[in-house]
């Protein structure tokens, strides 16, 4: 499944919209990306998970972990392609946790599995999460990267999508500049 073929995916599904978007951290953007759209039709997530799981196989994973809520699904669909378990780790009290009677030990190798990388912030949140429960980490995974740096990850990355969201603050906004009006994505003209 080539980049074109995962972008189609997420326009047909709504997933991906351009135009003229206030975002709910009241930025603006050019693009509004919400993977939940394209995932919501099993049979995309299906082709997208056997997708990452063709160029994470050779790392001879043996689980998949998650950040909830966004990496489950896509994370479950990885998990199915290489036949091997998917977990996700979840927020208490604001913290990364394994919880649900989840466990990892010293003879799991796991592939951190998310829709979006934005920063690396979730993925490495989420690779301490594996290594505190003494697992090794070898690899993440996500649809889209959206431009993290690979040096900060410290961990190869296999995306399927390399997509550049920019936003900026509303008078920095080059499309408020010229005048276009504003819409907020989901919102039905
Ligand atoms: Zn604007």
């Amino acid at each position: 499944m080539d980049q074109d073929a995962v972008l189609n995916l997420f326009r047909t599904s709504g997933a991906l919209l351009e135009g003229h978007f206030r975002l709910s951290s009241g930025l603006h953007s050019e693009r509004y990306l919400q993977s939940a759209l394209v995932l919501q039709y099993p049979e995309f997530a299906a082709r997208l998970g056997e997708a990452l799981a063709a160029r994470t196989s050779h790392l001879q994973a043996t689980a998949v972990l998650s950040p909830a809520l966004g990496g489950i699904v896509i994370g479950q669909e990885v998990g199915r392609a290489l036949g091997i378990r998917a977990l996700f780790a979840e927020r208490q009290d604001g913290v990364l946790t394994l919880r649900r009677g989840f466990s990892l030990g010293a003879t799991d190798r796991m592939l951190v599995v998310e829709d979006v990388i934005t920063t690396g912030g979730s993925t490495l949140e989420t690779a301490r999460v594996a290594e505190a429960a003494g697992a090794q980490v070898l690899g993440a995974a996500a649809i889209i990267d959206r431009g993290v740096d690979p040096a900060s990850l410290g961990l190869p990355l296999q995306s399927l999508v390399q997509l550049d969201v920019p936003s900026w603050p509303p008078d920095a906004c080059p499309r408020c500049a010229q005048g276009e009006p504003v819409t907020k994505p989901g919102s039905r003209a």
